[in-house]
């Protein structure tokens, strides 16, 4: 990638973006690291302007591209913060200032676990844009990962796999999350990593050859259906994920029948669905695999018909439907709102993405580090668990992480539903209090209003950071009450 390529690539993407302030980081930033070589021996430049290339391709504005590609000056060279404000201006240096603040990090082992998950959220909280250009910055790294030592290598890959991966993945960011996941995943399970490349360099050719009939096939019938502007390809599964569904079935490819999925693109919501009805008068649909997306999308925003389907001879084949706007969130994620916001700033997040909101908020109220450290184990669990929606009596949808129970539904109603609450119905039925709700669930929270006070063991089981914090407030209020009559008995 030249500083060519980059402008150019930031034109195809908006032709009428100005990019002199790109072109000017770039004159900045090569001279700044003028001399200095990475560990492959290029010169360092390469670095940033490889960043911003990743952030290019993902289409972010231009003052994100302007950051990263000043993202190692302060670090590295003698060019201060001050110095790239006066220059570029408050916006691309706060930025810059929180990529800095993210990469110091000098604790060792598990320390180094927390210290690193802390900063992310505290850069997630205040400003994604940094995360975005963080994401970018390890993606390259770990493209050029061979030149480092051994030792490096792994921590690099391993702190990636446990904590970048599965934050792109919360941020909806699956091609992101997938490329981290696979550069990654050889320098940390090294054998692992060859024995899934082996069986899926076996498994894959015929199948994708074979995928080239069903194309055509497909094709001819879209056409007789008038469903135009199709466009088909077979998506290869990617190695880590393949690896980790290997393990779930018992490392027998043969039951995994989205190692070649076919993606189908195409204009409108309405033709996904004709789409689906076409492939379905083809071929039958396996029970229980056609999964609507589009009508309930995933919880980190993710849309796209799916449906497996027995196909011609009897061979199983997954197909993946949706418009070029799904496209694109499902690659990039909670970055595919970031376009058109003209100053770059943060724009209105989507409902699926207003956890981020809440992050912020929860940041802010816990600003001591060492409170920060003590609600991290909750806050984590919060995080990384995949999110449910179930839905009360009366409609409404609340979003919980998974395998939340009947109380933390009660507590996220409300407090007093919490604390009033002495039993549960899921589904008509009535469940005991610790157990785990499943999306779609219609659960309904029994009160008796003469209860005031939660029982202690609900502590043992509930999931969410807010149901236990309100269980020890009420019966920190409830023991602050004993003490106060029994000093008023003692009175007496
Ligand atoms: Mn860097």
């Amino acid at each position: 990638m030249t500083i060519n390529d980059l402008v150019s690539k930031i034109k195809e993407n908006d032709p009428k973006a100005d990019t002199s302030l790109v072109e000017l980081a770039y004159d900045f930033a090569a001279k700044a690291h003028e001399g200095q070589t990475r560990s492959t021996g290029e010169p360092y430049i390469n670095h940033p302007l490889a960043t911003a290339g990743i952030l290019a391709e993902m289409n972010l504005g231009a003052p994100l591209i302007v950051a990263a590609l000043l993202h190692d000056v302060p670090e590295d060279t003698a060019v201060t913060l001050e110095e790239l404000e006066k220059n570029f201006g408050a916006d691309v240096a706060e930025m810059v200032r929180g990529i800095t603040k993210l990469g110091k990090i000098k604790y060792r082992g598990i320390e180094r676990y927390i210290e690193n998950l802390r900063k992310m959220f505290l850069a997630m909280a205040s400003d994604l844009r940094v995360l975005f250009i963080k994401f970018a910055d390890r993606l390259h790294n770990l493209q050029t990962l061979e030149a480092l030592p051994p030792k490096k290598q792994y921590r690099i890959a391993l702190e990636t796999l446990e904590i970048f991966a599965p934050i792109a993945n919360r941020l909806g960011m699956g091609e992101m999350r997938a490329q981290l996941e696979d550069l990654s995943f050889k320098y940390v399970y090294p054998e692992e990593y060859q024995w899934t490349v082996k069986i899926f360099e076996e498994a894959a050719p015929p199948k994708e050859a074979y995928l080239e009939q069903v194309k055509k096939i497909l094709a001819g019938e879209l056409a007789v259906h008038g469903v135009k502007e199709v466009e088909m390809s077979g998506r290869r599964k990617h190695l880590y994920s393949l690896y980790k569904k290997l393990l779930k079935y018992d490392r027998d490819i043969s039951r995994i029948h989205d190692l070649i999925a076919l993606r189908i693109i195409v204009p409108t919501v309405a033709d996904c669905y004709s789409v689906l009805g076409v492939i379905h008068g083809l071929w039958k649909p396996l029970k229980g695999r056609i999964k609507d997306y589009i009508a309930q999308p995933k919880p980190n925003g993710y849309r796209s018909l799916h449906t497996t389907v027995f196909c011609e001879d009897g061979e199983v084949v997954e197909f993946q439907i949706r418009t070029r706007d799904m496209h694109e969130e499902a690659e990039i994620g909670i970055a595919a709102h970031w376009h058109y916001d003209e100053s770059g700033k943060r724009a209105e997040l989507p409902q699926h993405a207003k956890w981020v909101q809440e992050l912020a908020r929860i940041q802010k109220e816990i600003s001591e580090k060492k409170e920060f450290l003590e609600a991290l184990e909750t806050l984590k669990i919060d995080i990384f668990r995949n999110r449910i929606f179930v839905f009360t009596p009366r409609g409404d949808v609340i979003d919980l992480p998974e395998e939340a129970t009947p109380i933390d539904l009660a507590y996220a109603i409300h407090s007093d539903i919490g604390n009033s609450c002495i039993g549960a119905m899921v589904n008509d039925e009535i469940v005991p209090l610790d157990s785990p709700l499943r999306s779609g669930d219609v659960v309904y929270i029994l009160t008796d209003k003469n209860r005031k006070t939660p029982s202690a063991d609900w502590l043992k089981f509930v999931k969410t950071r807010q149901a236990k914090n309100k269980i020890k407030a009420a019966l920190r209020e409830q023991h602050v009450g004993w003490f106060k009559t029994l000093l008023k008995q003692n009175k007496k």
